[in-house]
């Protein structure tokens, strides 16, 4: 696998007043095509700091990628660091001091000779054009090392990746890149330190797979990667591990690869001809704004109601004033008679209630903030579930849309469909 590593440079990184960006998509873009980032610097405008960077970027890594520090001024230096240590001598290319020239004419404007910095290249390397920018890129190939330099502003570098830098990687690295695979395995319910536990076995034996977890929104990731020695090989390891993964993880896996969860229960219920209603309470609106992603879900959600407050619960859903009283608004029992109401009210084959306590204020010691219930209802049953979801306002109102989600997926599931 072909190692890469990535530096980011540029004083604002480190003072705190902008976020790294780059790197971040960097990694995943190069991830996803199979190479492997065995490390990250980020640093400022200084030539010592620039300098220690690629050092050990060039030590640890075959391909040395880095963003910014491509202007024209005294502080851009990393093209004339990164040149001095692969062992290059930039000098001025007349085209793309012609295309300077012509940019500052095109604007009726002087250029400053100090702008000639970014017309010179090593006679090695190939210029990666920015047309959304004066500074231009650079891909070198030299000494069995690859140093590509782009552009800090986000716009520019993440086109300039996809556009020039992507498709020489996929060109120069072509028979490496396809000696791996990857696929993503998606969990909802276990947390993450479950998962690795239930996964601990296959983690310490991973027969020429890598396998690594990412935990998002409540979400489980487990990317998976094969290494083999030929196609059928690498299919082999990556099919034999995903098998080895369901027979362990079950029915907690909704998805793979790009699968969302909407988009699995739209899938279900299409295919069974069936309809899907909704009530919420503490997530007003979101488990309807998620299962309405889904480009066509018109063919299986009926639809919601926001029933936030009591009265609402009642005058909509038919939830008893007594079970209001006796239980409170985040209860079983309401979440019960909030799913069979919404059935009833919508004649759909489903219905699925939330009601919750999404704080930060709210809680008792009895009802904390997290504590939310989740119905589904059905022609001839309804199950409740009790979550405790820890988190901010914004996190529990997720989980909570996610997990009703889930909750439908499972009986989907069971009924085969
Ligand atoms: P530079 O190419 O170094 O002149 O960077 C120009 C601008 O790009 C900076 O002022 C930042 O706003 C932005 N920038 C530079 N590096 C990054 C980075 N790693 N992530 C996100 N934005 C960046
Ligand atoms: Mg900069």
């Amino acid at each position: 696998m072909q190692k890469v590593f990535i530096i980011s440079t540029g004083t604002e990184l480190l003072l705190g007043t902008t976020l790294d960006s780059n790197s971040v998509y960097l990694a995943r873009q190069l991830e996803d095509i199979g190479i492997k980032v065995v490390g990250k610097a980020t640093v400022g405008d200084r030539r010592a700091q620039i300098e220690k960077a690629f050092h050990s970027g060039l030590e640890s890594a075959d391909i040395v990628i880095s963003t910014g520090g491509l202007g024209p001024t005294f502080d851009d230096l990393t093209k004339t660091v990164a040149c001095e240590l692969m062992g290059c001598i930039p000098v001025l290319r007349p085209e793309e001091e012609k295309r300077l020239r012509d940019y500052f004419a095109q604007r009726k404007r002087p250029m400053p000779e100090i702008n000639l910095k970014q017309a010179m290249f090593p006679p090695e390397a190939e210029v990666l054009p920015n047309p959304q920018g004066t500074a231009p890129g650079m891909y070198l190939r030299h000494n069995n090392k690859l140093l590509i330099l782009l552009p800090g502003p986000p716009r520019e570098m993440t086109k300039m990746y996809l556009e020039q830098v992507k498709p020489r990687l996929e060109r120069d690295y072509a028979a490496e890149l396809q000696k791996v695979i990857c696929r993503t395995i998606k969990v909802l319910g276990p947390g993450e330190s479950q998962v690795e536990e239930i996964l601990a076995s296959l983690m310490d034996n991973p027969r020429g797979c890598s396998m690594a977890l990412l935990a998002k929104e409540g979400e489980i990731h487990i990317k998976i990667t094969a290494e083999g020695v030929d196609e059928a090989d690498r299919h082999k390891i990556l099919d034999e591990m995903s098998q080895a993964i369901h027979a362990k993880l079950n029915k907690h896996i909704f998805g793979y690869d790009d699968d969302t969860l909407p988009q699995k229960i739209g899938k279900m219920l299409a295919a069974s001809a069936r309809k899907l209603a909704v009530a919420e309470s503490c997530t007003a609106g979101m488990l309807g704004s998620m299962i309405t992603e889904v480009a066509g879900s018109s063919e299986y959600f009926w639809g919601g109601v926001i029933t936030y407050s009591n009265e609402c619960k009642m005058k909509i859903l038919g939830v008893r004033a007594s079970t209001l009283e006796q239980y409170g608004a985040v209860s079983r029992q309401t979440a019960e008679e909030m799913a069979r109401g919404t059935l009833q009210l919508s004649g759909a084959d489903y219905a699925l209630a939330i009601t919750g306590i999404a704080g930060p204020g709210g809680g008792t010691a009895e009802k904390p903030v997290g504590l939310v219930y989740i119905a589904l209802a059905y022609e001839n049953g309804c199950s409740v579930k009790e979550l405790k979801f820890i988190g901010s306002r914004e996190t529990i109102r997720k989980l909570s849309a996610k997990s009703a989600l889930d909750l439908l997926r499972r009986h989907l599931d069971q009924q085969g469909g």
